[in-house]
């Protein structure tokens, strides 16, 4: 059984279309880049993913399990979803390991003392626990990044959603990132990636998916999809960002 099946989802926001009948399913320990090029629809993919956007058409399975408007259950799912935003979304009047901490403490209920060490080893796993008692505006792009990252990771996700988590970052602060984001790979994480970065598609995905306007065009293996694409599409996608 796939750990999320998304199956023929549509979207519109008024008289936009944005996804026109999208299915996609996502397999343990998969490493799923979705590319394509601006307004293709690939942000409101991902939040349909955890239903912080909810599908007009079609449906979500999140292990078997259809997400729907039951709070409670939507609730528990999300729980196993973490999600890494392209800016971040820290909490400036907390300190690094207070915002590592809040989930465990509201959502798991874990207690102080439980919370502060999960929150530190989840900080060490990203590089960052020399930096627990920071506040995010003292810490670079990267370094806020990762932990964002490491929030998502203390929730021992099974899945993590990511979008376009490098690109507000100053160049010189993307490998930082990715070290970071294949080492979660290499962990056997389930990711699904949505970026721009060939780099780290090449290197970390299992799976690319490119989408333009609202609909999957192309789907395959790294190697498959970087040297022989089967459609224009890609090929004019490819030649524009390299
Ligand atoms: P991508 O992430 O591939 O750039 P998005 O999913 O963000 O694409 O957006 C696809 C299209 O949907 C864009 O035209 C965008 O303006 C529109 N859109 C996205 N979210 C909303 C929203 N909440 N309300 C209205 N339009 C939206
Ligand atoms: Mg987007």
């Amino acid at each position: 059984m796939s750990l999320l099946k998304v199956v023929d989802v549509h979207k519109s926001f008024g008289n936009t279309k944005v996804l026109n009948g999208v299915s996609l399913q996502v397999d343990k320990s998969e490493i799923v880049v979705i590319m394509g090029p601006s307004g293709a629809g690939k942000s409101t993919l991902l939040r349909i993913m955890n239903y912080l956007v909810k599908p007009d058409e079609g449906y979500i399975l999140f292990k078997g399990e259809k997400l729907s408007d039951d709070m409670r259950v939507l609730r528990q799912i999300r729980s196993q979803i973490g999600f890494v935003f392209q800016h971040f979304n820290l909490f400036r009047h907390l300190t690094v390991v207070q915002n590592v901490m809040l989930g465990l403490l509201r959502v798991k209920k874990l207690s102080k003392s439980e919370a502060y060490d999960l929150a530190m080893n989840c900080l060490e796993m990203v590089g960052l626990s020399d930096k627990a008692r920071s506040y995010p505006s003292q810490l670079s792009g990267g370094q806020k990044q990762r932990v964002a990252i490491a929030r998502a990771l203390a929730m021992k996700p099974d899945l993590i959603l990511f979008d376009e988590p490098t690109s507000a970052l100053d160049p010189t602060l993307v490998n930082e990132v990715h070290q970071v984001m294949k080492k979660l790979a290499a962990d056997g994480h389930t990711m699904v990636v949505v970026t721009h970065e060939i780099g780290f598609a090449r290197n970390v995905a299992t799976r690319i998916v490119y989408m333009e306007n609202g609909v999957i065009i192309e789907e395959g293996n790294p190697v498959d999809f970087f040297t022989c694409p089967h459609t224009t599409n890609v090929r004019d996608f490819l030649s524009s960002v390299y």
